[in-house]
């Protein structure tokens, strides 16, 4: 169901109302926020009762997530230190390790995503995250874990939001192989190889641009991880395999119909030496990381873990057209909103 304020009907582009009490008494803002409370409701539930404590991490620190492509970082002043807003809880994650094996967290990220992002349907500036770090474990172990938390997301929201669903025009009787059939699985490769047979021009170093991610969206009748990514394309964390040197030990996850990524998740880097030879790789300079490298120097344990953007979820979950729609307060990349 499409959502256009007057002031931007004209131009043609989804865009929120610039007035929140528009967009907040909504029918549409109100069925998709229900279903999200459904849907984070299952993940604390899911979670907690899998083990995983709920840590409350900080939103402000001196260093956060540089692995965010495109994307700036905001910075504020602390007492006098230059801190950044939290763009992804990974660095927290690892370090809430030394406390509890298995922690989540449900948060917000703030990234300064670029203006020509604006309109695409899947980018807000202002974002939440369900994150997930687990010791010990191999990615085959986390994926087990999305899938099972995501079904269980999924399910309690079909289950308990008939009305919702029926409001928003959403069958819910796509989810049916969802809810029943294990998660599909390939690699980067696999897809670049596909796409790039098929005409589109897909950078084989590089994560899978929107487009393609797209054409392999549309193919699938449920969500699949798409696995080994290329070491240039992520982030210092994800692990690189020590089989296959240059192939990271990550996956996404990435939901049928043209929804695309709902979730990036790794085995972790957790030795202090690589970690620096990757920050370096990375273009990043290990003398900002002062408190996460003396960490790392003392020991953490190894471990995989995964976010999920919680509006881009519930985009897919609710069928809307937009992340933005799903959000009570969206912050859309250059337009000033509450
Ligand atoms: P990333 O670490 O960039 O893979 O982000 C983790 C997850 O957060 C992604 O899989 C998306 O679901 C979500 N996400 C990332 N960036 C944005 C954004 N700008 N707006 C909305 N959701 C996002
Ligand atoms: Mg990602």
């Amino acid at each position: 169901m499409t959502l256009t304020s007057p002031e931007t009907a004209d131009r043609g582009e989804l865009l929120p109302p610039a007035d929140p009490r528009e967009h907040l008494s909504s029918p549409v803002t109100r069925a998709a926020l229900r279903i999200q409370q459904r849907l984070l409701a299952g993940a604390r539930e899911y979670l907690t009762g899998a083990g995983f404590a709920e840590m409350m991490p900080p939103i402000i620190g001196p260093v956060t997530d540089p692995g965010i492509r495109g994307s700036k970082q905001v910075d504020l002043d602390f007492y006098g230190h230059k801190y950044k807003l939290m763009t992804s809880a990974i660095l927290y994650k690892q370090a809430s390790l030394l406390a509890f094996d298995k922690i989540f967290c449900i948060a917000p990220n703030v990234r300064l995503e670029p203006l020509e992002t604006a309109n695409t349907s899947r980018h807000l500036a202002e974002f939440h995250q369900i994150d997930v770090e687990m010791a010990g474990a191999s990615r085959d172990q986390i994926t087990q874990v999305v899938e099972e938390l995501v079904r269980h997301m999924i399910g309690r929201a079909v289950a308990e939001c008939a009305e919702d669903f029926e409001l928003l025009g959403r069958d819910t009787g796509v989810f049916e192989t969802l809810l029943k059939e294990a998660f599909g699985r390939r690699t980067h490769a696999d897809a670049v190889a596909e796409l790039r047979a098929g005409g589109h021009p897909q950078n084989p170093d590089a994560e899978i641009d929107w487009q393609g991610e797209v054409i392999v969206s549309e193919a699938a009748d449920r969500p699949f991880f798409l696995t080994d990514y290329p070491k240039g394309s992520r982030g210092f964390y994800d692990r690189e395999s020590a089989e296959r040197p240059g192939v990271l030990r990550n996956f996404d996850l990435i939901a049928p119909e043209g929804y695309g990524e709902l979730c990036s998740g790794s085995e972790r880097e957790f030795d202090y030496g690589r970690i620096v030879t990757r920050m370096r790789e990375t273009g990043e300079n290990p003398a900002k990381y002062g408190w996460y490298l003396a960490m790392v120097r003392e020991g953490i344990p190894g471990s995989a873990g995964f976010g999920i953007g919680v509006e881009r979820l519930t985009r897919y979950v609710t069928g809307l057209d937009a992340a933005w729609q799903a959000n009570a307060f969206p912050k859309l990349p250059g337009r000033v909103s509450p």
